[in-house]
């Protein structure tokens, strides 16, 4: 069985994500980036649920280079829009650019403005996927439950970091040392759940 695997993402941190996760878990592997293959058409994220975004990328990418495939996808889940925006995580607010992040949580605010500190519970979600050239797909999902702060905080992180803090926390996940989030973040725990069975998958 192959020791390659490709993850099917132009996300260099997420690629250097991986590789300090999952390499000490399972030696001997290599992680490619997708600008390691030959390219292709990459699927637009059109499903309802993360691992069926998940899944979309990572079959695509096995079909594609015929190597072992990860993809994943995550977002913000708040109690108080009924798990919105989720799927929609990143493209909540409409804005494309460099003023994305900063839209999408003034939106977010301006949503829940209303809702009173008991009612802001909300998680961060991961969906990781792994499928094999032999039609093998292994899914698993990683949470970091907090809840949505009132103003923006910390300068750290990306995305909805600002306005989060996780459970057990007085400040925001942009306030938060990087290993720090690794450890108790969606992602984290979504890896460290399929690091042992890429292994066993693989090994
Ligand atoms: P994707 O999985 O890379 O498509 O990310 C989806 C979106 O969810 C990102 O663009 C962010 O808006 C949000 N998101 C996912 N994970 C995090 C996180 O760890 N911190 C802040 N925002 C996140």
């Amino acid at each position: 069985m192959s020791r390659s695997v490709v993850l099917a993402s132009n996300n260099v941190k997420k690629l250097a994500e991986l590789r300090r996760i999952v390499t000490p878990l399972v030696p001997g592997l290599e992680v490619l980036g997708l600008a390691d293959v030959a390219a292709y058409d990459e699927p637009a994220e059109t499903e309802p649920t993360f691992a069926g975004n998940a899944l979309l990328k990572a079959r695509a990418c096995v079909a594609a280079t015929g190597l072992p495939a990860l993809a994943d996808d995550s977002g913000l889940c708040v109690d108080a829009l009924n798990g919105m925006p989720g799927v929609l995580s990143a493209r909540w607010s409409g804005v494309t650019g460099p003023d994305k992040d900063r839209a999408n949580n003034a939106l977010l605010l301006a949503q829940i403005a209303d809702v009173p500190d008991a009612r802001r519970a909300a998680r961060f979600v991961c969906v990781i996927a792994l499928c094999l050239p032999d039609g093998t797909e292994i899914v698993e999902q990683g949470e970091m439950p907090g809840r949505i702060l009132r103003t923006e905080h910390g300068g750290g992180g990306f995305g909805y970091d600002p306005l989060f803090a996780a459970t057990g926390y007085d400040v925001s996940t942009a306030e938060l040392d990087p290993a720090e989030k690794d450890r108790i973040s969606h992602r984290g725990h979504a890896l460290a759940a399929i690091a042992p069975r890429i292994a066993a998958a693989l090994g």
